[in-house]
């Protein structure tokens, strides 16, 4: 039995309240072939024009003074005509739409006066209130378009907001998107219902929007029409370790956001902050499996397990470690382990915590003449002791940048077997405490100095030692501390 009138009235009903208020109406506009006309000799008005031929519009162009701009857009396109008057009434007449860059409201208002009497739309730039329509802020991916409205509340609120979309989306989308145009008539061919249509394009965007990715090919088209005759894409699971930087959400790579953004499970270290974790997908199974030394923490043992179990149950698995994850993370067991277990790995850089903690002092790790070599050294070996295999030559040298990652318990005998064996004692000494997060705290000394420091404070979060020559640049107070709060920035 179809539906009756009253059902679908009903559903209308029901939507329409949902969208009260809606403060423009989103349409997107085939301008091919039809005209435009545009108003105004400013750099404005070239823009709108260049615009709207880009999008095929043939535009005819009203400008009794045109910028240099706006002429050779004119010689550069027998699309663009340049008209060098004021323009008319009469030149409305066959228009699709209207744009006008004009600074005198009395222009503007003739200007929506004609347009409005030959029933074309009008949009007066930067005057929302005039105008019938407006731009949006675009991201062009085309076929793929996005348009950002604010109904002109705030333009650069609209620009900010495309900026952060241009940055989410997969850099091939525009193939992806291209070739959906194409696999659309390859796809008729076959004849499919509508339910393996569905299944199709469900594999489709996940192909388009995997966080590895790749370009669509031929093969793509098989495999999914594969998929689709199998009831749907067999979910192959994966691991991924992904590095999640020091502290600072903003320092995430693109490529960890977007491995957070299409996660199933998140296994995460102790050191990865809150802020993080909330830019994760949300109905992402996040798991802690908190690994600081000197604390109760999961096994290495079990994490590999988990991982593998995981991923072996078809789970987009993502190992979030502090940092970057090839740094002092194990990160070789975990390859290991997975590659025998069969299942894909992925690594996914981070900012390891030398390097937030060098961009926070607004220090360079290197010097021409200071700082020649940069090491990072643990001072924690297997057994949570001083490792006694160091290069203390190397370590001592003048002209390096050490970077003691897992020091401050062990800071007092490293400081004590460096002095041993001939550091200056007068060489700079700092440690930085949850480097990049609000709570960043600083202890600045030598390195004859540092550990009796430290021991009165006792921090308790992650800390990195840094040692060297170069470090006498640092200056407190042109590089103060951001106690923002470091949260989610999307
Ligand atoms: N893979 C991580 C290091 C893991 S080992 C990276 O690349 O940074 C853990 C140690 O890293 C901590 O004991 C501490 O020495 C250091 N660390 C991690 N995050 C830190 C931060 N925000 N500030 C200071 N040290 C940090």
């Amino acid at each position: 039995m179809s539906r009756s009138y009253s059902d679908a009235m009903g559903r209308v009903g029901a939507g329409a309240s949902v969208l009260q208020g809606l403060a423009c109406l989103p349409v997107f506009y085939a301008l091919r072939d039809k005209r435009v006309l545009v108003a105004g000799g400013s750099n404005a008005a070239a823009w709108k024009a260049e615009l709207c031929h880009g999008a095929g519009a043939e535009v005819a162009v009203f400008a009794e003074d045109p910028c240099p701009a706006l002429a050779a857009l004119a010689l550069g396109s027998p699309r663009i005509s340049l008209n060098r008057r004021r323009f008319e009434a009469g030149d409305f007449a066959g228009m699709a739409l209207a744009i006008a860059a004009l600074p005198d409201p009395v222009d503007a208002r003739d200007f929506i006066k004609s347009a409005r009497a030959a029933g074309v739309p009008a949009n007066i730039v930067d005057q929302p209130g005039l105008s019938d329509f407006q731009f949006g802020a675009i991201v062009d991916r085309s076929p793929l378009v996005i348009g950002v409205s604010t109904d002109g509340a705030s333009p650069i609120l609209a620009q900010t907001i495309r900026g952060r979309l241009e940055a989410m989306l997969p850099h091939d989308i525009k193939l992806w998107a291209g070739a959906a145009v194409a696999w659309r008539e390859k796809l008729k061919e076959r004849n499919l219902p509508a339910v393996a249509r569905r299944l199709f394009w469900e594999g489709f965007c996940a192909r388009a929007l995997a966080p590895r990715q790749t370009k669509p090919v031929d093969d793509d088209f098989e495999a999914l029409i594969l998929d689709t005759n199998r009831g749907g894409a067999r979910e192959t699971g994966s691991v991924a370790l992904v590095g999640a930087g020091p502290g600072d959400p903003d320092l995430l790579t693109l490529k960890a956001l977007r491995f957070l953004q299409s996660a199933d499970v998140i296994l995460y270290d102790d050191l990865v902050a809150p802020g993080v974790l909330a830019l994760a997908r949300r109905e992402a199974e996040k798991i802690s499996v908190g690994k600081r030394g000197y604390r109760p923490s999961c096994r290495q043992d079990q994490i590999v397990a988990m991982l593998i179990e995981l991923a072996s149950n078809g789970k987009r698995v993502v190992r979030l470690k502090g940092g970057d994850p090839m740094v002092f993370g194990r990160a070789n067991e975990e390859i290991s382990a997975l590659r025998s277990a069969g299942v894909p790995v992925e690594i996914v850089p981070g900012v390891t915590a030398a390097l937030g903690a060098a961009a926070s002092l607004q220090v360079s790790l290197t010097e021409r003449d200071k700082a020649r070599r940069v090491q990072f050294i643990t001072a924690h070996a297997h057994d949570g002791r001083l490792p006694d295999d160091f290069d203390w030559g190397a370590l001592c040298d003048p002209h390096a940048s050490s970077v003691v990652y897992m020091g401050v318990k062990m800071l007092g005998v490293l400081s004590e077997r460096l002095l041993e064996r001939g550091i200056d004692p007068a060489t700079p000494a700092l440690l930085v405490e949850r480097a990049t997060w609000a709570e960043e705290r600083r202890i600045f000394g030598t390195i004859a100095t540092l550990a009796a420091k430290v021991a009165a404070v006792d921090p308790a979060g992650p800390c990195v030692v840094l040692i060297g020559a170069a470090f006498a640049a640092y200056d407190g107070e042109a590089a103060p501390i951001d106690h923002g709060v470091k949260q989610a920035a999307l």
